[in-house]
């Protein structure tokens, strides 16, 4: 993580989601938006006005110009606009999610090790794997248990807790301790939307943003930072109308044609990690094992199957930065061209690329 943190110049946050909502409520206030709870919205009508019509469980009627439907994988704003399309799970994989108090961890004398250093974890295995990461500033280890089922598992079961230690009583003894600390444990299936062809409606007065338009599996952690560069992007483009550059339509149309190949990628890379995870022992597990070894070692490598350290996909995925890449997508709107550097012809984008990123501040 250290050395993300250093190349891309961001830090590398793994965050408790109810604290993730905290800060977006506060920053939403702070920023003038109203916020209505408890209030299911029930019915969308985008055919008949000039304007969005919604309403909601509480019988009230409110009018949008543009109407952003950020509402995960059951999607209402979805399910009206496209009624056929429906997240299914791609292969028979499903997920644990569970939380333990550090405190905990650190007294038991054989799992302790684990927990010395903030430390992101991978223990893989044919056909499932568990991933754990320190969140809370600390406090708490939080763990996805990835497994496979006899089929595809579409919605959220409880989980019979002797069949959920089962699954991992094979794994190193460290972890399995760990494991054996969960009290109680849900499964979660692991929904792929799309890809779709739009994300919005034919007036582009309706638009989709996270997993309503692409829901991901879990593999990458990608989701929910996903949805939040839809979000920033999408918010740079609607600034552009605000400002009188654009209008509703084109502002949609350059979100779309711009974050729609982006988010089918991290959906298919986030695919690939975990069927490298997962491998079965065989030739193709070796393969990855003898590719993985020098990041493993910490010695040199350009390439490697963990795709949370390959370097290629770690500054695709943690070096992307969604805001700089409205900006250039809305210059090469405006102007029909990138935007360069004059003297010597190489684009910004590059340059960004390959040279800003170790300048100076001061030299930027
Ligand atoms: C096992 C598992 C592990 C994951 N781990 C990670 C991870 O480590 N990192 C990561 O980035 N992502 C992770 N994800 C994915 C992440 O949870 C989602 O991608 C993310 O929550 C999507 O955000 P969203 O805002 O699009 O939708 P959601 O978070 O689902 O939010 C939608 C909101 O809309 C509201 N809503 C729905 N319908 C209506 C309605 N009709 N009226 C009013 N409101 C409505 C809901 O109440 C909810 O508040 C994981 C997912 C799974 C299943």
């Amino acid at each position: 993580m250290k050395r993300v943190e250093e190349t891309t110049g961001h830090p590398w946050w793994v965050v408790h989601r109810a604290h993730l909502h905290a800060g977006l409520v506060e920053v939403a206030i702070k920023e003038g938006a109203d916020i209505i709870i408890g209030s299911t919205v029930t019915r969308l009508d985008h055919e008949s006005g000039h304007q969005v019509l919604v309403e909601t469980s509480k019988g009230k009627i409110y009018h949008f110009d543009l109407l952003i439907g950020s509402d995960g994988i059951k999607s209402i704003v979805r399910k009206t606009l496209f009624p056929d399309v429906k997240p299914t799970p791609p292969t028979t994989n499903c997920a644990y999610r569970a939380l333990i108090p550090y405190t905990q961890v650190q007294k038991d004398p054989v799992a302790c090790t684990l927990v010395k250093r903030p430390t992101m974890e991978v223990w893989m295995t044919e056909n499932a794997y568990i991933i754990s990461y320190p969140i809370s500033d600390g406090t708490q280890l939080n763990l996805v248990l990835s497994h496979h089922r006899p089929h595809p598992v579409a919605s959220v079961e409880e989980v019979d807790m002797d069949e959920f230690r089962a699954t991992y009583q094979d794994f190193d003894p460290r972890i399995k301790r760990i494991v054996d600390m969960v009290p109680s444990a849900k499964r979660w299936p692991l929904l792929v939307t799309g890809p779709l062809d739009t994300w919005s409606n034919p007036n582009k007065k309706v638009v989709l943003i996270g997993d309503a338009a692409h829901s991901m599996v879990n593999h990458m952690a990608q989701g929910a930072a996903t949805s939040m560069e839809d979000g920033a992007f999408l918010a740079k483009c609607v600034g552009e109308v605000v400002k009188g550059n654009m209008n509703l339509r084109e502002a949609v149309a350059l979100y779309e044609k711009e974050r729609m190949p982006r988010a089918y990628e991290k959906q298919q890379i986030s695919f690939l990690n975990g069927q490298f995870w997962q491998l079965p022992e065989g030739p193709e597990q070796e393969a990855r094992d003898r590719a993985m070894k020098p990041e493993l070692e910490g010695r040199p490598f350009i390439r490697s199957p963990n795709l949370y350290g390959d370097p290629s996909t770690v500054l695709e995925v943690y070096g992307y930065d969604a805001e700089r890449h409205a900006e250039e997508a809305i210059r090469r709107w405006k102007t029909g061209k990138e935007e360069r550097n004059e003297r010597t012809g190489v684009t910004k984008r590059l340059e960004d690329k390959h040279f800003n990123w170790f300048k100076p501040k001061a030299n930027l």
